[in-house]
Protein backbone atom coordinates (compact mmCIF):
# COMPACT_ATOMS: atom_id res chain seq x y z
CA UNK A 1 0.00 0.00 0.00
CA UNK A 2 1.17 3.41 -0.78
CA UNK A 3 1.83 5.53 2.13
CA UNK A 4 -0.04 9.28 2.21
CA UNK A 5 2.89 11.78 1.11
CA UNK A 6 3.43 14.85 3.56
CA UNK A 7 1.80 17.76 3.33
CA UNK A 8 5.11 19.81 1.60
CA UNK A 9 4.27 22.58 3.94
CA UNK A 10 5.48 20.21 6.67
CA UNK A 11 8.87 19.95 5.62
CA UNK A 12 8.73 23.46 5.35
CA UNK A 13 7.82 23.74 8.67
CA UNK A 14 10.92 21.47 9.81
CA UNK A 15 13.45 23.92 7.73
CA UNK A 16 11.94 26.89 9.28
CA UNK A 17 12.30 25.41 13.11
CA UNK A 18 16.17 24.31 11.98
CA UNK A 19 16.70 27.56 10.53
CA UNK A 20 15.50 29.48 13.57
CA UNK A 21 17.41 27.04 15.92
CA UNK A 22 20.69 28.28 13.78
CA UNK A 23 19.80 31.64 13.99
CA UNK A 24 18.58 31.88 17.79
CA UNK A 25 19.88 28.52 19.34
CA UNK A 26 17.72 26.34 21.72
CA UNK A 27 14.74 27.79 23.69
CA UNK A 28 13.71 25.33 25.46
CA UNK A 29 11.59 25.64 28.81
CA UNK A 30 12.98 23.82 31.62
CA UNK A 31 10.52 21.26 33.47
CA UNK A 32 10.94 23.34 36.58
CA UNK A 33 9.45 26.24 34.63
CA UNK A 34 6.40 25.10 33.66
CA UNK A 35 3.62 26.59 35.75
CA UNK A 36 -0.06 24.74 36.99
CA UNK A 37 -2.61 25.11 34.48
CA UNK A 38 -4.46 27.71 36.68
CA UNK A 39 -1.52 30.23 36.82
CA UNK A 40 -1.45 29.72 33.19
CA UNK A 41 -4.75 30.39 32.54
CA UNK A 42 -4.51 33.55 34.53
CA UNK A 43 -1.56 34.92 33.11
CA UNK A 44 -3.29 34.37 29.73
CA UNK A 45 -6.59 35.72 30.87
CA UNK A 46 -4.62 39.30 32.15
CA UNK A 47 -2.32 39.34 29.50
CA UNK A 48 -3.98 41.07 25.94
CA UNK A 49 -1.55 43.12 24.52
CA UNK A 50 0.64 43.28 27.67
CA UNK A 51 4.35 41.72 27.46
CA UNK A 52 4.60 38.56 28.44
CA UNK A 53 7.28 39.64 31.56
CA UNK A 54 4.85 41.62 32.52
CA UNK A 55 2.20 39.46 32.93
CA UNK A 56 4.16 36.66 34.63
CA UNK A 57 5.05 39.47 37.56
CA UNK A 58 1.50 40.16 37.88
CA UNK A 59 -0.04 36.89 37.87
CA UNK A 60 2.63 36.08 40.93
CA UNK A 61 1.81 39.33 42.46
CA UNK A 62 -1.48 38.14 42.76
CA UNK A 63 -0.52 34.97 44.04
CA UNK A 64 2.06 35.99 46.57
CA UNK A 65 -0.88 38.76 47.82
CA UNK A 66 -4.16 36.26 48.25
CA UNK A 67 -2.91 33.04 48.65
CA UNK A 68 -4.83 31.03 46.52
CA UNK A 69 -7.09 31.01 42.70
CA UNK A 70 -9.99 30.92 44.93
CA UNK A 71 -9.23 33.82 46.95
CA UNK A 72 -8.23 36.24 44.07
CA UNK A 73 -12.20 35.17 42.24
CA UNK A 74 -13.44 36.88 45.60
CA UNK A 75 -11.42 39.91 45.35
CA UNK A 76 -13.85 43.08 44.72
CA UNK A 77 -13.29 44.42 41.04
CA UNK A 78 -11.74 48.02 41.91
CA UNK A 79 -9.30 46.29 44.15
CA UNK A 80 -8.28 43.58 41.37
CA UNK A 81 -7.77 46.54 38.95
CA UNK A 82 -5.15 48.29 41.55
CA UNK A 83 -2.88 44.76 41.42
CA UNK A 84 -3.49 44.66 38.26
CA UNK A 85 -2.20 48.22 36.71
CA UNK A 86 0.80 47.08 34.92
CA UNK A 87 -0.98 45.59 32.61
CA UNK A 88 -2.29 47.47 29.32
CA UNK A 89 -5.75 47.29 30.05
CA UNK A 90 -6.04 46.67 34.02
CA UNK A 91 -10.03 47.74 34.33
CA UNK A 92 -10.51 45.02 31.10
CA UNK A 93 -8.38 42.21 32.52
CA UNK A 94 -9.63 42.63 36.33
CA UNK A 95 -13.48 42.18 34.62
CA UNK A 96 -12.25 38.80 32.78
CA UNK A 97 -10.39 37.50 35.21
CA UNK A 98 -12.91 37.63 38.05
CA UNK A 99 -15.38 36.45 35.56
CA UNK A 100 -13.46 33.50 34.39
CA UNK A 101 -11.92 32.48 37.76
CA UNK A 102 -15.94 32.47 39.17
CA UNK A 103 -17.11 30.65 36.10
CA UNK A 104 -14.64 27.51 37.06
CA UNK A 105 -15.90 27.89 39.99
CA UNK A 106 -19.32 27.94 39.62
CA UNK A 107 -18.34 24.90 37.54
CA UNK A 108 -16.18 22.94 39.32
CA UNK A 109 -16.68 24.27 43.36
CA UNK A 110 -13.07 25.90 43.62
CA UNK A 111 -11.22 27.33 41.11
CA UNK A 112 -9.26 23.90 39.96
CA UNK A 113 -8.61 23.08 36.65
CA UNK A 114 -7.67 19.11 37.14
CA UNK A 115 -10.39 17.45 35.65
CA UNK A 116 -8.83 18.97 32.22
CA UNK A 117 -5.94 16.21 33.24
CA UNK A 118 -8.50 13.19 31.80
CA UNK A 119 -9.45 14.89 28.75
CA UNK A 120 -8.47 14.42 25.46
CA UNK A 121 -6.60 17.73 24.59
CA UNK A 122 -8.90 19.35 21.66
CA UNK A 123 -12.22 18.36 24.56
CA UNK A 124 -10.07 20.36 27.31
CA UNK A 125 -9.11 23.24 25.03
CA UNK A 126 -13.19 23.35 24.04
CA UNK A 127 -13.91 23.41 27.64
CA UNK A 128 -11.48 26.54 28.10
CA UNK A 129 -12.96 28.24 25.65
CA UNK A 130 -16.70 28.86 27.21
CA UNK A 131 -14.91 30.77 30.17
CA UNK A 132 -15.15 34.14 29.89
CA UNK A 133 -11.48 35.79 28.63
CA UNK A 134 -10.38 32.86 27.24
CA UNK A 135 -9.60 32.32 23.31
CA UNK A 136 -7.80 29.38 21.54
CA UNK A 137 -4.59 31.20 22.40
CA UNK A 138 -4.89 30.85 25.77
CA UNK A 139 -6.53 27.57 25.57
CA UNK A 140 -3.49 26.14 23.87
CA UNK A 141 -1.19 28.04 26.13
CA UNK A 142 -2.58 26.30 29.11
CA UNK A 143 -2.49 22.88 27.42
CA UNK A 144 1.01 23.11 26.17
CA UNK A 145 2.85 25.70 28.26
CA UNK A 146 1.73 24.57 31.47
CA UNK A 147 2.62 21.39 33.45
CA UNK A 148 -0.10 19.58 31.57
CA UNK A 149 2.61 19.67 28.20
CA UNK A 150 0.48 18.69 25.85
CA UNK A 151 0.47 18.78 22.17
CA UNK A 152 -1.10 22.19 21.59
CA UNK A 153 0.70 24.99 18.99
CA UNK A 154 0.56 28.46 20.99
CA UNK A 155 -0.65 30.96 18.41
CA UNK A 156 0.21 34.26 19.39
CA UNK A 157 0.54 37.99 17.03
CA UNK A 158 3.93 37.34 15.81
CA UNK A 159 3.20 33.89 15.33
CA UNK A 160 0.32 34.50 13.02
CA UNK A 161 2.13 37.05 11.48
CA UNK A 162 5.25 35.22 10.30
CA UNK A 163 3.54 32.14 9.33
CA UNK A 164 0.92 34.13 7.18
CA UNK A 165 4.27 36.08 5.36
CA UNK A 166 6.01 32.77 4.93
CA UNK A 167 2.45 31.34 3.15
CA UNK A 168 2.46 28.44 5.66
CA UNK A 169 -1.54 29.82 6.96
CA UNK A 170 -3.83 31.72 4.69
CA UNK A 171 -3.67 35.34 4.61
CA UNK A 172 -6.11 36.28 6.28
CA UNK A 173 -6.27 33.49 9.49
CA UNK A 174 -7.47 34.40 12.75
CA UNK A 175 -5.98 32.78 15.86
CA UNK A 176 -7.98 30.12 15.22
CA UNK A 177 -7.92 29.17 12.10
CA UNK A 178 -3.87 29.00 11.99
CA UNK A 179 -4.23 26.87 14.46
CA UNK A 180 -6.34 24.41 12.74
CA UNK A 181 -4.20 24.77 9.79
CA UNK A 182 -0.60 24.80 11.64
CA UNK A 183 -1.82 21.36 13.84
CA UNK A 184 -2.56 18.55 10.73
CA UNK A 185 0.34 19.73 8.86
CA UNK A 186 2.96 19.91 12.22
CA UNK A 187 5.91 16.91 11.83
CA UNK A 188 4.99 13.65 13.82
CA UNK A 189 7.96 13.69 15.69
CA UNK A 190 7.89 16.95 17.10
CA UNK A 191 6.57 16.54 20.67
CA UNK A 192 5.31 19.25 22.44
CA UNK A 193 8.15 20.16 23.99
CA UNK A 194 9.31 20.90 20.77
CA UNK A 195 5.60 22.87 19.67
CA UNK A 196 6.79 24.97 22.52
CA UNK A 197 9.83 25.71 21.04
CA UNK A 198 8.92 26.70 17.54
CA UNK A 199 6.64 28.98 18.94
CA UNK A 200 9.09 30.51 20.75
CA UNK A 201 11.36 30.61 18.15
CA UNK A 202 8.56 32.02 15.73
CA UNK A 203 8.26 34.65 18.25
CA UNK A 204 11.30 35.88 18.37
CA UNK A 205 11.71 35.80 14.31
CA UNK A 206 8.87 38.38 14.79
CA UNK A 207 10.60 40.55 17.35
CA UNK A 208 14.10 40.80 15.36
CA UNK A 209 13.16 40.28 11.65
CA UNK A 210 9.53 40.28 10.87
CA UNK A 211 7.99 42.98 13.04
CA UNK A 212 4.31 44.17 12.19
CA UNK A 213 5.29 46.90 9.94
CA UNK A 214 8.81 46.31 8.94
CA UNK A 215 10.39 43.28 7.49
CA UNK A 216 14.34 42.65 7.29
CA UNK A 217 14.07 39.81 4.41
CA UNK A 218 17.29 40.53 3.01
CA UNK A 219 19.16 39.11 6.89
CA UNK A 220 16.01 36.85 7.62
CA UNK A 221 17.08 32.99 8.68
CA UNK A 222 13.99 31.64 6.99
CA UNK A 223 13.89 33.57 3.50
CA UNK A 224 14.88 30.61 1.34
CA UNK A 225 11.15 29.44 2.84
CA UNK A 226 9.37 32.46 2.70
CA UNK A 227 7.32 33.50 -0.35
CA UNK A 228 6.91 36.90 0.59
CA UNK A 229 10.33 37.29 1.83
CA UNK A 230 11.54 36.10 -2.01
CA UNK A 231 9.11 38.85 -3.74
CA UNK A 232 10.50 41.31 -1.64
CA UNK A 233 13.79 40.65 -2.82
CA UNK A 234 13.23 39.74 -6.33
CA UNK A 235 11.72 43.52 -7.13
S1 LIG B 1 11.73 36.69 4.82
FE1 LIG B 1 10.75 38.67 5.34
S2 LIG B 1 8.55 38.28 5.31
FE2 LIG B 1 9.60 36.30 5.42
S3 LIG B 1 9.66 35.80 7.59
FE3 LIG B 1 11.58 36.79 7.07
S4 LIG B 1 11.25 38.98 7.49
FE4 LIG B 1 9.24 37.98 7.42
Amino acid sequence: MQLPLDDPRTGQLRRIHAALIGAFGRIIRPPDKRRSPEWTLVQGVIGAQTKTAISNASTDALLARYGSWDAVADVPLPELEAMLTAQSFPRVAAERLSACLNRIRDARGTVTLTHLSNLPTAEAMAWLETLPGVARKNSAGVMNASTFNREAMVIDGHHRRTMQRIGVVPEKADTAKTFDTLMPILPEEWSAADMDEHHLLLKKLGQRFCKPRSMDCANCPVLDDCRTGQQAISR
